[in-house]
């Protein structure tokens, strides 16, 4: 259920809402909009009566809810979440490109990506300090001192940080250093890593995870914004193929689902879906054209090199041609 109060509203009756939902047992949530605040019924085992509601001072709707998720629908918030970023803002028409290795290495690699990258238009740099590898015996990334590295880099080049923190104890510290934290594939559906994120004070990056469902995917963002995070970024990044032409397949077609079912922004990452690098920039160019707020691309200067993921890392002159392509495709171009 979501309770819908006049423009006019005063604070004293939205107190008046949020304790009589509070009296029924339930948790209000009160989600201020650009024009009027909504306050959202959780926790309700059933369907609540809109009847006790709608003759309470200021309301003038009561909506009940018909998805199971609920915060991140757009049932409950019409107009799309816009992430603040320091100087940045993405989504509602804001498209930002997120680029860099898949692994920070070293302080050497970090910078030289990170120059070319912010000279092709990218706004935040990636880079993993913890991985999470499909074997224990591959490198599990450099940790704190890989989080040291991209404090350099956001220092040095003004790029903002987006970084992956992998279980509860990375996300203490990533917090400190990313100004995105992100989620991977394979924690989308790590709930207590998720509740934390629901308070960790930065956006978060949530990928979809390689076996997820749209509503899956959909109700791990809400347990991110039921703990009070709203500045969630969606990621599509690949789900199980069939064959072995491409590592994950690229589901474009979320898209404009997403957008339709969520206020949230949706980036998409066609380096993770691609597995190689010929298919990054025709998936790129396909998910700008499907409508997406953002991409996130993993580039190398020598991917050759790269402890993880060089087989699927644009070069940096492949990225910089990728981002003249994006500004043709798109009114606005990136920002
Ligand atoms: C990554 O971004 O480097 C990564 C591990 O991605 P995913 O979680 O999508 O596999
Ligand atoms: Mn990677």
């Amino acid at each position: 259920m979501l309770i819908v109060m006049d423009k006019e509203a005063t604070p004293a009756q939205i107190g008046v809402v949020v304790r009589k939902i509070e009296a029924l047992g339930y948790l209000a949530q009160p989600m201020p909009g650009g024009e009027r605040v909504a306050i959202a019924v959780l926790r309700n085992p059933g369907p609540v009566d809109p009847a006790q509601f709608l003759d309470l001072p200021g309301v003038v709707q009561a909506i009940p809810v018909t998805r199971a998720y609920k915060l991140v629908s757009r049932e409950v918030k019409r107009e799309d979440t816009l992430i603040s970023l320091p100087g940045l803002e993405l989504g509602r028409g804001r498209f930002v490109v997120m680029a860099g290795p898949c692994a920070v290495e070293s302080e050497l690699q970090a910078l030289t990506i990170a120059a070319r990258v912010k000279a092709a238009g990218a706004r935040i740099f990636r880079g993993g300090a913890f991985k999470p590898r499909t074997s224990p015996y591959s490198h599990q990334g450099l940790g704190k001192p890989g989080l040291k590295i991209l404090k350099k880099v956001r220092d040095e080049t003004g790029l903002l940080i987006v970084t992956e923190a992998v279980d509860e104890d990375s996300l203490k510290l990533v917090r400190e250093y990313a100004d995105i934290v992100q989620i991977g594939a394979r924690n989308m559906q790590n709930f207590s890593l998720l509740r934390q994120a629901g308070h960790c004070g930065k956006p978060v990056l949530l990928k979809r995870g390689m076996n997820a469902t749209l509503e899956e995917w959909l109700m791990a963002a809400e347990y991110i914004m039921a703990e009070g995070n709203s500045q969630i970024i969606l990621c599509e990044r690949g789900i199980r193929a069939m064959g072995e032409h491409v590592r994950y397949l690229l589901d474009l077609a979320v898209v404009p689902v997403v957008r339709r079912e969520t206020h949230l922004p949706i980036v998409v990452d066609p380096s993770h879906a691609a597995g190689r690098r010929d298919l990054v920039p025709p998936l790129a160019r396909a998910a700008v054209v499907a409508g997406c707020d953002g991409l996130i691309i993993e580039v190398h200067h020598e991917p050759e090199k790269a402890i993880s993921d060089g087989a699927q890392s644009l070069y940096p002159d492949q990225f910089a041609a990728l981002m003249q392509e994006i500004q043709t495709l798109r009114p606005g171009g990136w920002k």
